[in-house]
C-alpha cells in the first residue's frame, strides 16, 4: 500500500519520536497534528504548538481538552520565535516537528505561511533536533503566494549538507490541482551513512 500524504506524515513522525521527547507542531491550525504528537510523546514528553491566528489557538485548545491531553503548550506566536518559548531542558530533546503550510481551512485565506519565516523556523529546529529526529513539512502550494514559498523552501532544502541530513520528497506526480507533498528532513544519527 502507498500511504496518503497525511498518513505518511504521521508514519514518519511515529518512527522518529520516542516517549518523553519534545515535539513541535509549527502550524497547529485545527490541532489534529498537535493531538497526534501528544499521544505519540506520551505523558513524559511535551508538545509545543505554534500558530499566529487566534482561531487556530482556540481550535487546538478545544481539541486537546476534549481528548484530555495536558502535555502540550499552545503558543500564539510565529514558529520563527520557537526558541523563546521552550525551556532549555526540553529544547535538547526535540525528536520531531511538523509544519502544515498554507492557510487554515475554513478560515482567513489571507493568513498564510511565508517562505522566510518557515525557513527561519526550519533552520532553527534542525539545529536543535536530536540525531535521528525528523522534521516533516506538508507543502500546500496551490494558493496565492504558495508557489513563492515552495520555491524558496526547495532552494533551501536542496542546499542542506547531505552529511547532516537526508531530505525526502514524497508526493503523487499525477494528481491535479497542485496537490500537497511532503518534505521530510531526517537528521542523521552518528552511525548513519
Ligand atoms: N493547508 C493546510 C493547513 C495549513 S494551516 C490544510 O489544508 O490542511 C497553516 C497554519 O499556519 C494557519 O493556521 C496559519 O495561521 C498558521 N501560520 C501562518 N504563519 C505562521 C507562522 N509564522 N507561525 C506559526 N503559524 C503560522
Amino acid at each position: 500500500m502507498i500511504k496518503g500524504i497525511l498518513q505518511y506524515a504521521h508514519t514518519l513522525l511515529e518512527e522518529s519520536l520516542q516517549p518523553g521527547d519534545t515535539a513541535i507542531d509549527a502550524t497547529c491550525g485545527n490541532g489534529h497534528d498537535t493531538l497526534f504528537l501528544c499521544q505519540t510523546v506520551g505523558a513524559n514528553g511535551h508538545v509545543y504548538a505554534f500558530d499566529i491566528q487566534e482561531q487556530a489557538i482556540t481550535n487546538t485548545a478545544q481539541r486537546l481538552a476534549a481528548a484530555h491531553q495536558t502535555n502540550a503548550t499552545i503558543i500564539q506566536d510565529s514558529h520563527a520565535n520557537f526558541v523563546n518559548h521552550i525551556p532549555v531542558d526540553r529544547l535538547n530533546r526535540i525528536g520531531g516537528a511538523i509544519f502544515n503550510l498554507g492557510y487554515l481551512p475554513g478560515s482567513d485565506k489571507s493568513v498564510v505561511t511565508k517562505g522566510e519565516s518557515t525557513i527561519l523556523a526550519l533552520e532553527g529546529i534542525l539545529e536543535h533536533l536530536k540525531p535521528g529526529g525528523t522534521i516533516v513539512l506538508v507543502v500546500y502550494h496551490g494558493h496565492s503566494g504558495g508557489k513563492t514559498e515552495k520555491d524558496a523552501l526547495m532552494h533551501y532544502v536542496r542546499s542542506i549538507d547531505q552529511q547532516i541530513c537526508n531530505v525526502l520528497y514524497y508526493g503523487f506526480v499525477n494528481q491535479k490541482n497542485n496537490p500537497p507533498f511532503i518534505l521530510a528532513l531526517h537528521k542523521k544519527a552518528h552511525q548513519d551513512h
